[in-house]
């Protein structure tokens, strides 16, 4: 999807630092961190979202990257969080499927990254 701004990302196309990229996705900052550690596993192929048919390749890669983020980024001894707002009333507000992972300080109860 030319419109769409993970597609943009995920290709490259901007130049964006990624902590982890394969053959199925990339993962790289949020734009706007809720936490001291705030990055997004975005696969390179469009789904919508997790229900949108992703093949169980794109699944794996992306639990590979949340391991290499949690490792590069210092969080997987002390914990984090991983998310997917889905849908409007789960928050989402970029329909191109995404993963948060969220740590570097403890979370608290309350709902993060929306
Ligand atoms: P969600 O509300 O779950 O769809 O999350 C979308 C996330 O994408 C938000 O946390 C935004 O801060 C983040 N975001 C939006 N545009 C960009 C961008 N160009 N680069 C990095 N993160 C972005
Ligand atoms: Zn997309």
């Amino acid at each position: 999807m030319s419109d769409c701004i993970f597609c943009t990302i995920a290709s490259g196309a901007f130049g964006t630092e990624f902590y982890y990229e394969d053959e199925n996705v990339v993962a790289f900052d949020d734009l706007h961190p809720q936490a001291p550690v705030h990055v997004l596993v975005v696969p390179k192929a469009h789904y919508d979202n997790i229900i949108d048919g992703v093949p169980a390749e794109v699944l794996s890669s992306m639990a590979a990257a949340v391991k290499a983020v949690a490792e590069k980024r210092g969080i997987a001894e002390s914990g984090f969080r991983c998310i997917m707002n889905t849908g409007a009333d789960g928050g989402q507000t970029v329909m191109h499927l995404h993963m948060h992972v969220l740590g570097g300080a403890p979370l608290g109860d309350g709902l993060i990254a929306k």
